[in-house]
């Protein structure tokens, strides 16, 4: 496994330091995958017709003016049990065209960060804050995030993570209500919400594209990311 997750830090770019006659780092603890947790007696029918009234709604929403110009409705991947739950901001052009999040080059390197902690991008879950893109790729504006910000949380509430990866600086200042810069946010265990859902934040790919030597330092945060669901049942 050891060499496994060597390879993937490789592909993120991350140089592997090690003492000359230092003992091989043990692996991480491992993280139970969501198919090691038992399946939900509830995941059936009803919870089915939830998502699938909840993505109609995504589908025909017209609650603020972003609905003009996008392509499609953005409504999010992965697990509905998943353990991890990542949160960026909004669709670029890419997701806009393909109607997923986090696909293209920097969807690439988040793939590769997730799988960097034995988390394949299937066995999370990922969505953004805004189900359709901004034109131009310009920050979400407030209006826009308070409006759509209701289909995140029942997302969040439907999958039940416990953990959230906040992805970029818009996501984690949406999320905790700060205007703290990402910095200051990034590279310690946070919480979410009434039910305090351990939140972590780390640097958006696209940024880590253009700022290599961030990749490091997003490691250590999905290092925590890590050891936060080890230690969650
Ligand atoms: S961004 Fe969200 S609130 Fe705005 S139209 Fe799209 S789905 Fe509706």
């Amino acid at each position: 496994m050891t060499g496994l997750r060597e390879r993937y830090l490789a592909e993120l770019g991350v140089p592997l330091w090690q003492l000359r006659n230092a003992p091989t780092a043990s692996a991480p603890p491992h993280v139970a995958g969501p198919s090691a947790a038992p399946p939900s007696a509830n995941a059936g029918a009803a919870a089915d017709d939830v998502w699938t009234d909840l993505a109609a709604r995504v589908r025909a929403c017209t609650k603020c003016t972003l609905h003009k110009t996008r392509t499609q409705t953005v409504f999010g991947v992965g697990r509905r049990d998943a353990r991890l739950f990542v949160i960026g901001e909004a669709p670029g052009a890419d997701e806009d065209r393909q109607g997923e999040p986090f696909v293209g080059r920097a969807g690439q390197l988040l793939n590769a960060m997730l799988r960097a902690i034995d988390l394949p991008r299937g066995e999370v879950y990922i969505a953004n804050i805004l189900k359709c893109r901004p034109p131009g790729n310009r920050d979400p504006q407030p209006e826009e995030a308070t409006q759509c910000t209701p289909y995140l949380s029942q997302q969040i509430e439907l999958v039940g993570p416990r953990v959230l990866l906040a992805v970029g600086r818009i996501s984690a200042q949406w999320l905790l209500q700060t205007d703290t810069p990402i910095g200051r946010l990034r590279g310690r265990a946070l919480s979410y919400g009434e039910r305090s859902i351990p939140l972590v934040v780390t640097y958006h790919p696209a940024y880590l594209l253009r700022s290599p030597l961030a990749k490091a330092t997003a490691w250590t945060d999905l290092c925590l990311v890590k050891d936060l669901l080890s230690r969650t049942p």
